[in-house]
Order: C-alpha cells, then sequence, then structure tokens
C-alpha cells in the first residue's frame, strides 16, 4: 500500500499504522479513508495529499 504526504504540512500517512487516534485501524488504505477524514496535523482535507514513496 502506499504512503501520502500532507503538502500543507508535511505528515505522512502510513497505511500500516493507519490513524488509530481518529479511528482509522492500521492496514487502511488511503483510498479507503473516509471523505471526510483530516490530516491529523493541519486539518486539511485528502485533496491536499500527494502520494508518496
Ligand atoms: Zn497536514
Amino acid at each position: 500500500m502506499k504512503k501520502y504526504v500532507c503538502d500543507a504540512c508535511g505528515y505522512i500517512y502510513d497505511p500500516e499504522v493507519g490513524d488509530p487516534d481518529n479511528g482509522i485501524a492500521p492496514g487502511t488504505s488511503f483510498e479507503d479513508l473516509p471523505d471526510d477524514w483530516l490530516c491529523p496535523l493541519c486539518s486539511v482535507g485528502k485533496d491536499e495529499f500527494s502520494e508518496t514513496e
């Protein structure tokens, strides 16, 4: 699964880790995040994220 980086703050969403603080279980791919999921650091939407290695 691919990682995604927040263009605004540099936070990296790692699917293997998920975002447990916001109810996202480990193993959740970026594509499967809810559309209203926000960057946990700066609260921008998914459309502000870019695919990364
Ligand atoms: Zn961010």
